[in-house]
């Protein structure tokens, strides 16, 4: 097994589509770690160069302690495993398992072995004399799976491999390669653009934008301690609520004025924004499940909001709030008291839970 690291990786297409802009990264011997980010960020390109399928313009890529940049993919001890599966159409499940093998001339009985245990471990022992067209898709993902599995590489990478899945066979899915991953202990490198799954898989995730990596830290370091507005919104679902705000001070008291509200900083977090802001312009963030919402005033409400739709989840309710121009998310337990749609509500959030950005840089101030 071996760790990856990647250095000032930089990737430009037709000399002027900048897809990846000086990545470094560096993945632990057996950590499995996410690259997340928007369509178009990078993701894509970034895995491909360290596959050797692309050949980045800068940069150095290693694995364990060897420079590979100038190996090619078969050299770098590595599986693939894209969204496609690119199944063998004409090979049983039991030949698209061995080719990898076959390829690589090991014995038979090795083959045979080998292909036997990945069946087994992904629970498709009975499938092997199938043709990929007799699977279901969950099926023909696992093979495809098995297929990067059969041979122990080095590190495995892949590229939103259950994005064909239906979402109950995804949730499924993810649980098992996980698992999978950690018995096996294969470095991982995992692309996608789904939140949930790279928060439910990661030992870390790399959150990038535009051919950059904004964070790079442990799921929930990401989701509560976000670097900026862009990984505080990415991550999040309903994501983070965002209002615009001004620092004024008042009777030597710092307050954000938000116009639809107005939050009195204690005295600490009023010297780290008055310290850290480039401006008097800050954007205040609060995530829907730190909100409270009641009918009474109490004393965590900060606010009244017209309730604007309410959506029941089962156990929750997801309810948009109208407070002045802005549009809210909050989740409240579904044994919360609503007034009817159209009707006011207190809302209030757990000051310790808000994040506070400054507007210009967009950067966390708290
Ligand atoms: P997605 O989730 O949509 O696959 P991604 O984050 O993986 O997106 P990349 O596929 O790495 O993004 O693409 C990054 C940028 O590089 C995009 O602007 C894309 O259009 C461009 N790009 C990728 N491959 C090529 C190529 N072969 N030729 C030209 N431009 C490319």
């Amino acid at each position: 097994m071996a760790g990856v690291r990647v250095v000032g990786l930089r990737k430009v297409f037709d000399k002027k589509t900048v897809a990846v802009d000086g990545v470094s990264f560096e993945v632990k011997d057996g950590e499995f770690v996410i690259l997340l980010g928007p369509s178009g960020c990078g993701k894509t390109t970034t895995l491909r160069c360290i596959a050797g399928l692309e050949t980045p313009d800068e940069g150095e890529i290693y694995i364990g302690d060897r420079l590979v940049n100038d190996l090619p993919p078969k050299d770098r001890d590595i599986a693939m495993v894209f969204q496609s599966y690119a199944l063998y159409p004409h090979m049983t499940v039991y030949d698209n398992l061995a080719f990898p093998l076959k390829m690589r001339k090991y014995p038979k009985d090795e083959i045979d072995k080998r292909v036997k245990e990945v069946a087994r471990l992904l629970r498709i022992e009975d499938l092997l004399d199938r043709k990929p067209r007799q699977l279901s898709g969950g099926q023909q993902q696992r093979v495809a799976l098995g297929r990067a599995l059969v041979r122990n590489p080095q590190v495995w990478l892949m590229d939103e491999p259950l994005s064909n899945l239906d979402a109950k066979l995804r949730v499924y899915m993810r649980a098992e390669l996980k698992k999978l991953q950690k018995d096996l202990g294969i470095t991982t490198i995992y692309v996608t653009h789904d939140q949930a799954e790279a928060m439910a898989m990661g030992d870390r995730i790399a959150v990038m934008d535009k051919g950059k990596i904004l964070q790079y830290d442990e799921p929930h370091v990401v989701y509560e301690k976000p670097a900026n507005i862009f990984v505080a919104g990415f991550l999040g679902s309903p994501p983070m609520n965002f209002v615009d705000a001004t620092i004024v001070e008042r009777d030597s008291q710092i307050i954000l004025d938000a116009g639809v509200f107005e939050l009195p900083l204690p005295r600490d977090l009023a010297r780290l924004v008055k310290e850290g802001a480039t401006s008097d312009k800050v954007v205040i963030g609060f995530r829907p499940e730190y909100m409270t919402l009641s009918i009474e005033r109490t004393p965590d409400s900060v606010f009244q909001a017209d309730v604007y739709v309410v959506e029941p989840m089962g156990s929750s309710y997801v309810v948009d709030l109208k407070a002045g121009e802005y549009l809210l998310k909050a989740i409240t337990p579904a044994t919360t008291r609503l007034p009817p749609i159209g009707g006011k509500v207190w809302v209030g959030f757990l000051m310790d839970k808000i994040h506070i950005f400054d507007a210009k840089t967009e950067r966390t101030i708290f």
